[in-house]
């Protein structure tokens, strides 16, 4: 496009989520600097510890370099070992798969639901009563000989998973449960918050997550040993605070305190961005019900979704092109969406691991398309991509794509 263009307002790229600092940031981040707490040292570590366990219900926060490394942490404190099996998301961001093959372990993919497209709990039971067997109270995986020994559920795009049946059939199998629940801070099931629903859990302050330090991730845990030993690990397994004598291999995933002062200032505007991811998403969702072939996720019943993004199916079918052209289209007008992650079963980087799958996350992936969802996203640019979509419906895509 030429800078005319650019210039006009209608050409005012509107990007897919950014961050909302308006808060207490830069004070927070000023009074690291003047008492020169950087890495170590000072209140902010754990007062955003303490922040985000509160928030969640969790006795214990331990913050992490990022929510990849957190879950890397969470894997080992809870037990997981080399050349042991993970009941995983297929349908997620490709971090906590990658996190299961850090530790040694490998991953088996399990398929989505077509409600809410989360960990389908069928499959999960499906795998272990069809695949696995039980031997003085551990599970295997009959086909390949490892022990299956925890279940990671990932509560995608702000909606949590139905961990109830996912909880119930882990302690039948002797399995622990990681959360990974990255894109769910705020989420509630059955009232009770996404984090809190399984033995550890993690979060991710990556800049485009609901709140944000730029970089950063935390553990959390009711488990007070637990807590202890991740702090342990991430810390580079220091057994002696003062001479350098290691028992073990730790890593040094340490958050800083510049990023954590980031952090306590984010958490304090928590409530008020769920409060408007939610309404973002009741907007969307009352316009987008008139469009045919545009479906968005419905919150289930069960479930307060915190929209961290705001996610439609287009079925070509009903809407005239399918969700790439849509993607084109739609960038063409300066709105930028994205479609989710290649699911986990068909990734080069994890062929030939375990899986449960019925078909459900391929035809999600194929059919769905991220639409801008900033906290920041004011009415008139919601106006906009909401014309923009029914004006495409029903036009066929543009020649030769
Ligand atoms: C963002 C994300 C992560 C990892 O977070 P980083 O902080 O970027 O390492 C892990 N899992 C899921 C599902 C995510 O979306």
């Amino acid at each position: 496009m030429n800078e005319s263009n650019k210039a006009s307002t209608e050409f005012v790229q509107i990007p897919l989520c950014e961050p909302e600092l308006r808060g207490r940031e830069w004070e927070y981040v000023k009074e690291c600097l003047d008492e020169n707490w950087l890495t170590a040292g000072g209140p902010m570590l754990d007062r955003f510890q303490g922040m985000v366990a509160e928030f969640v219900g969790a006795n214990h926060g331990v913050a992490a370099s990022s929510g990849t490394a957190a879950l890397h942490i969470a894997l080992l404190v809870a037990g997981v070992q080399p050349d042991d099996e993970v009941l995983v998301s297929t349908l997620t961001f490709i971090a906590p798969t990658n996190a299961v093959r850090y530790v040694g372990a490998w991953p088996v993919f399990i398929d989505s639901e077509l409600g809410q497209w989360q960990m389908d709990h069928e499959c999960v039971q499906d795998f272990l009563e069809e695949q696995c067997e039980t031997r003085g109270g551990e599970t295997f995986n009959r086909a390949t000989g490892r022990r299956v020994s925890a279940v990671l559920p990932v509560h995608i795009l702000g909606h949590p998973c139905d961990m109830d049946p996912i909880v119930e059939v882990a302690r039948r199998y002797g399995l622990k449960v990681i959360e990974d629940a990255t894109e769910s801070l705020g989420a509630k099931y059955k009232g009770e918050m996404a984090g809190h629903l399984g033995d550890i859990a993690c979060f991710s302050f990556n800049g485009n997550k609901l709140i944000t330090t730029a970089g950063g991730g935390m553990i959390v845990t009711d488990d007070a040993e637990w807590a202890r030993r991740a702090g342990f690990l991430i810390n580079q397994a220091k057994d002696d605070p003062i001479e350098y004598v290691h028992s073990e291999i730790g890593y040094n995933y340490r958050l800083s305190s510049l990023q954590a002062a980031v952090g306590c200032a984010q958490m304090e505007s928590i409530d008020e961005y769920v409060q408007k991811k939610r309404e973002i998403a009741r907007r969307y969702q009352e316009s987008l019900a008139g469009i045919a072939g545009l479906e968005s996720m419905e919150e289930a019943s069960w479930a307060d979704s915190a929209f961290w993004m705001f996610t439609v199916l287009v079925d070509p079918d009903g809407y005239g092109m399918d969700s790439r052209q849509l993607l084109r289209e739609l960038d063409e007008a300066g709105i930028q969406t994205r479609p989710l992650w290649q699911p986990g079963h068909q990734s080069r980087a994890h062929a030939g691991s375990p899986s449960q799958i019925n078909g459900t996350a391929d035809e999600i992936h194929q059919k769905a398309l991220s639409l801008p969802c900033s906290v920041g996203l004011g009415r008139s640019q919601q106006d906009r991509v909401l014309r923009a979509l029914a004006s495409l419906a029903g036009r066929p895509g543009p020649a030769g794509s």
